[in-house]
């Protein structure tokens, strides 16, 4: 529900703002230069609405019938009115006392080894982020990537290392002061993973775990939420609406690639960019990018996430391995691990890059 009522009448608001507390609803108080603007979230069906439209100063009220009305970036009424809300801010804070935040105006770099498979590869490699990050001076927009719970397809496969992984996660992360991010596969992860992880990763086979979304939306850690392998948009923001609907907004969506006409033949999945400005346009969310697992394979990795950058995502996932590891010795998806020498070069592509302004038309990609 949207409530519209003129700027000079503050007292209206705070009362407007406490009844909808009253109803367990939450109210965002957007300002804008004529009017003031309550957008209920939550459950509105216990307000009445002609009720609320004899305080004084309301001018009309109306209910939103957009399915992800908690994100979506426009507020519209039924007289075609437009508020625009402010875009979501996310923060991760890390170890070192640094706060990564995704945000318009900032690429947020997350890397590291697809599984955690031991100590030594886990630490490895987080320390080679560490020290691109202090050559580069990103260290505040760097986060450690690292899956302790591994969907696989094939049951044999390797799943990951469980609790064991989060210990050496929780490790690597003190050492570099990195914070990090790890996929929670089930409601009975969450309190563990969440007591540890910076943030928590969604990953595309649970995208439409609807009891899992709200669970992870309960547990007071920005969630990563990657787009399901064949989700229209419409169902994905739907979806989203179930975390942030906890109260939980701080969730950066993450492209990874559809199923489409290709078959693993040139690339894993197909890689869709032109989400990233839609759901600029439609959501208050930061958007990322995953290359990794929509190519596939290490050499289209750097293309892809150039893509991802000239598309003004908020930042990329990568999976890197070290410079001097055997790749035949991953266990999990060796074939499309970036060596961090390459990876580097991708640091210096999109440091490059935000020298360049791009500006085509009236649609500006932010
Ligand atoms: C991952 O990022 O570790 C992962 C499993 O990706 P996805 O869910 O996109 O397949
Ligand atoms: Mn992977």
């Amino acid at each position: 529900m949207i409530i519209e009522i003129e700027k000079e009448y503050v007292e209206t608001v705070e009362q407007i703002t406490n009844l909808v507390r009253s109803k367990k609803c939450r109210p965002d108080v957007l300002y804008g230069d004529f009017y003031t603007v309550i957008a209920v979230e939550g459950d509105a069906t216990q307000l009445d609405t002609q009720y609320i439209e004899t305080y004084p100063g309301v001018v009309r009220t109306w209910r939103i019938s957009s399915s992800y009305k908690t994100i979506s970036r426009k507020v519209i009424g039924e007289n075609s009115q437009k508020v625009e809300r402010d875009r979501r801010h996310v923060k991760v804070p890390g170890p070192d006392g640094q706060i990564r935040v995704f945000k318009d105006s900032q690429f947020i770099f997350i890397a590291g080894p697809c599984a955690v498979e031991s100590y030594d590869h886990t630490a490895s490699i987080a320390e080679g982020l560490a020290k691109l990050a202090d050559k580069y001076n990103i260290r505040d927009r760097m986060i450690l990537r690292g899956g302790a719970f591994k969907p696989r397809t094939r049951p044999w496969d390797f799943r990951g290392l469980g609790e064991e992984a989060l210990d050496i996660l929780d490790k690597v992360s003190e050492n570099t002061g990195l914070p990090y991010v790890t996929e929670v596969m089930s409601i009975t992860q969450v309190d563990e993973v969440a007591s540890r992880a910076d943030m928590l990763q969604i990953g595309t086979r649970n995208f439409q775990n609807f009891n899992l979304l709200e669970a992870v939306g309960k547990a007071g850690k920005p969630i990563l939420y990657k787009r399901g392998v064949a989700a229209e948009l419409e169902e994905w923001l739907s979806a989203a609406e179930y975390i942030a609907l906890q109260g939980n907004k701080d969730i950066v969506l993450c492209e990874r690639g559809v199923k489409s006409t290709t078959h693993g033949d040139y690339n894993r999945s197909h890689l869709d960019l032109d989400v990233v400005p839609a759901i600029k346009d439609r959501t208050i969310l930061p958007v990322i990018v995953d290359p990794s697992h929509s190519a596939g394979i290490a050499d289209l990795v750097p293309y892809q996430f150039c893509g991802a950058s000239v598309f003004k995502a908020n930042g990329a996932m990568v999976e890197v391995i070290t410079d001097d590891i055997e790749r035949k010795s991953i266990r999990c998806d060796a074939r499309q691990a970036l060596r961090l020498s390459v990876y580097e070069k991708l640091i210096q592509f999109q440091l490059e890059s935000e020298k360049i302004k791009l500006d085509f038309t009236e649609h500006p990609l932010n």
